[in-house]
């Protein structure tokens, strides 16, 4: 199987609609904190700008309830696409309303129009066909370029496919450069193989988890989805996240790992609050002594020196999710101590997602990873070797002739 490649489509002077993933971070001001996103994107919309495209760009951002939420709008992201493209950039102020059609009716070529937020719309998640046909409605060409929402089968990444037949659609230049880069990580990694896996929930990971154990050599986990595992091993675990209905499916993980011969590391000691703050009074504990009502924030410094002797060896890492609540400066040392460990092995590096992609960025380490995807739960998918919704439709045979 082969993605369809924009180099064959047949752009000159066509209207073409590009689903990004503009889904970035932002601070508490506003402002976007990390655009890695949004540049990983130029290099397709400078192509197809190159051909003298009308360039429609589409993307979510947040998680709007289907409906408009100004707090959402891709105002900020209109701003900072156009000061890197160096050309101006219209943002609509509906997705397929008046106005997005209007402006999308007198795009002439080499304009960019940006689209608003498309979760303000129901059908976005849902996948509706109406959806899906009025965003296919507003251009010749499809092109997929969000990575980060692949694993998605929503109206404008799966269903809008289905408008455009193998000569009017294809990935885009970021996603192409994802797909073949965890093509190669799971069919030929150098091991040994070791994921990563923080972040505050396992729900989400455990099938990533339960998936990757064939995979790789070693599982080390941090963050808040440590404490339903510690808790299965009936440690107290305090005031600490758990998620208690899936606390069978964590001792299953625990019990495949040992089965399977694969190294399975959890926290022996914690960083500990009383509240979820940066001004509480925080100690370091050991996992079995956590007390109780407090809530295991980090992880503790004799976790990273075991963590560090972990991946002393390991050839290939893969890291999804951080150690601990790294926005706060006082939780954020286990993370930060893991991050500079990773970045100055001789390890191929994976970063993926885009609060692990933020925390390098932040730690000021994300040149010395080999590959920081835009996409977290994608590239875990990928990992597991499932074929992403938004992909598929993308991919043909071979030996197919287009
Ligand atoms: P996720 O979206 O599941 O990848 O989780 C990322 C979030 O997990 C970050 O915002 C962290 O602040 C949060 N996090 C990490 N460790 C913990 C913890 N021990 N308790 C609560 N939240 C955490």
């Amino acid at each position: 199987m082969e993605l369809l490649n924009i180099k064959d489509l047949d752009l000159a002077g066509k209207k073409v609609f590009i689903r990004c993933d503009f889904n970035v971070p932002m601070d508490e001001f506003g402002n976007i904190s990390d655009d890695r996103r949004i540049r990983s994107a130029l290099a397709t919309i400078n192509y197809c700008l190159d051909q003298e495209c009308c360039v429609i760009l589409a993307s979510h951002l947040g998680r709007p309830k289907g409906e408009v939420d100004l707090k959402f709008s891709l105002e900020p992201v209109a701003k900072r696409v156009q000061k890197l493209l160096k050309r101006d950039v219209v943002l609509a102020t509906d997705v397929i309303g008046e106005d997005a059609k209007s402006k999308v009716a007198n795009l002439k070529k080499g304009e960019v129009l940006l689209l608003e937020n498309l979760r303000f719309e129901k059908g976005e998640t849902k996948n509706t066909e109406e959806l899906s046909k009025q965003l296919a409605d507003m251009a010749e060409i499809y092109i997929n370029d969000a990575f980060g929402v692949s694993h998605r089968a929503h109206a404008s990444v799966e269903g809008i496919t289905k408008f455009f037949d193998n000569q009017h659609k294809s990935a885009g230049f970021l996603l192409k450069k994802e797909i073949d880069f965890f093509g190669k990580l799971v069919n030929s990694p150098v091991r040994p193989f070791a994921a990563i896996v923080g972040g505050s929930k396992v729900s989400g990971k455990l099938e990533a988890l339960i998936n990757l154990l064939p995979k790789v050599d070693k599982i080390i986990i941090g963050g808040g989805m440590a404490f339903t595992f510690l808790k299965q091993m009936g440690y107290n675990i305090g005031a600490s996240l758990v998620e208690d209905d899936l606390l069978e499916e964590a001792g299953h993980v625990m019990a495949e790992a040992a089965r399977l011969g694969v190294k399975f590391y959890l926290p022996v000691d914690v960083v500990v609050a009383e509240k979820f703050s940066e001004d509480s009074v925080s100690k370091i504990v050991t996992a079995q002594e956590i007390p109780d009502n407090w809530m295991g924030l980090d992880i503790g410094p004799a976790t990273v020196r075991l963590y560090r002797e972990a991946l002393n060896n390991v050839q290939t890492v893969l890291w999804n999710g951080p150690m601990g609540v790294y926005e706060m400066d006082k939780f954020a040392r286990g993370s930060s101590k893991i991050a500079h460990f990773v970045a100055d092995s001789y390890a191929t590096t994976v970063v993926g997602g885009g609060d692990t992609a933020d925390l390098v960025q932040k730690i000021g380490v994300d040149e010395e990873m080999t590959f920081i995807s835009t996409g977290g739960g994608a590239s875990l998918e990928l990992l597991e070797g499932k074929i992403l919704p938004g992909v598929l439709p993308l991919m043909i045979k071979k030996d197919e002739v287009l």
